[in-house]
């Protein structure tokens, strides 16, 4: 027996979520059996969370967690044997597929990264899918010619998971980092993470009316989409990229093409749910060596499977700062 946060549906089609004891027959099929140290929070465990599991929820009764990190504890295939530490985000888990909200999983062997040495299980649920998706997204800057050197690189929604993780990697870097957010409390914060602005979200968050602004920016991580990325965009230098990662702030994108016209500004998708295997390996040996662990450490909100439901909530209303880390066994 193990314990497992489980969302039922009840007659209405409202999901909702208790802790239950189950058993490995209760797993889905699949090759490798994990014995989950730690889960966490993202934006989207909110959504899976929620009664109605944001759309992404395709049958109950589900187990929640798009990312896990743990032991491998049986496997059938060669990659994997008992033992191994183990890393998953994306590939819908969590979503279409059981996740990592419960002392077990089983999971493809496909969709697991081997944890790269020198960082725990704690530590990569810590980073989890938003840390992940914020290194893809300062590799995709620096592969579209991002350098220090260039210019203050602005990251939007700097208080959120992705935004964290996005701003400590950067300043590691040498980056100069400049952090919006909308929580004016926050400011100190990220500027413990290493950013030495702090932009004002109502400065940004007008919707655009002059397509170019003045030359502000050498890079952008946006956690948060709409209104403020069709502005970023104006603000951007000349050949600049911004990474799109999220929508925190809508999905909608009332910008003009101008600034690619005029600017060779680069608009660059970041996804990190299908990302390719040789790529996450990349991505998580880069976490390893250029995220700063202590950065990392300051950011974690540790909880337990009974805090996942108010979290879920929280995180959807841009109330968690940081990432939070979930430990499955407490
Ligand atoms: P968080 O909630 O932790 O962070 C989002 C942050 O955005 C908030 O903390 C807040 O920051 C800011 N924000 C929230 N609402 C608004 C608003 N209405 N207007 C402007 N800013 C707002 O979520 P995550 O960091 O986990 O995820 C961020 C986004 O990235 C989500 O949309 C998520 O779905 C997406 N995402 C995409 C991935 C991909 O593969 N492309 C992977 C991971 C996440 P502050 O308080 O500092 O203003």
């Amino acid at each position: 027996m193990f314990k497992a946060l489980v969302m039922d549906q009840n007659d209405e089609g409202l999901a909702s979520a208790s802790i239950k004891d189950l058993t490995l027959d209760d797993l889905p099929d699949a090759e490798v059996t994990v014995a989950v140290e730690y889960s966490t929070v993202n934006y989207k465990d909110g959504l899976c969370l929620s009664a109605k599991g944001g759309g992404l929820v395709r049958k109950y009764p589900h187990v929640p967690g798009i990312d896990f990190a743990g032991i491998v504890e049986a496997s059938d295939d060669d990659r994997y044997k008992p033992g191994d530490k183990v890393v998953l985000t994306g590939w819908r888990v969590g979503e279409a597929h059981w996740g990592g909200y419960g002392q077990k999983a089983r999971v493809k062997a496909d969709w697991l990264v081997p944890l790269p040495e020198g960082l725990s299980p704690q530590q990569a649920m810590a980073v989890g899918t938003a840390g992940f998706t914020s290194m893809l997204s300062v590799m995709a800057l620096e592969d579209h010619g991002l350098k220090p050197g260039n210019g203050p690189v602005l990251v939007t929604g700097a208080a959120g998971g992705v935004g964290s993780v996005a701003v400590a990697i950067l300043a590691n870097l040498g980056y100069e980092v400049a952090g919006v957010t909308g929580r004016p409390e926050s400011g100190d914060y990220i500027k413990s993470l290493g950013a030495t602005q702090i932009v004002a979200r109502e400065e940004l968050n007008e919707t655009v009316k002059r397509p170019l602004e003045s030359e502000t920016w050498a890079g952008c991580v946006d956690a948060v989409g709409g209104a403020m990325l069709a502005r970023v965009l104006g603000q951007m230098k000349y050949g600049a990229s911004v990474a799109a990662v999220g929508l925190a702030g809508g999905a909608a994108l009332p910008a003009t093409v101008i600034p690619f016209l005029l600017r060779g500004v680069n608009l660059l998708g970041i996804d990190s749910v299908m990302q390719p295997y040789d790529n996450r390996l990349r991505a998580w040996e880069r976490i390893a060596k250029d995220l700063p662990m202590d950065k990392l450490e300051a950011m974690v909100k540790p909880a337990t499977l009974s805090d996942l439901p108010q979290l879920g909530a929280d995180i959807l209303q841009g109330q968690v700062q940081g990432r939070v880390v979930v430990d499955v066994n407490a």
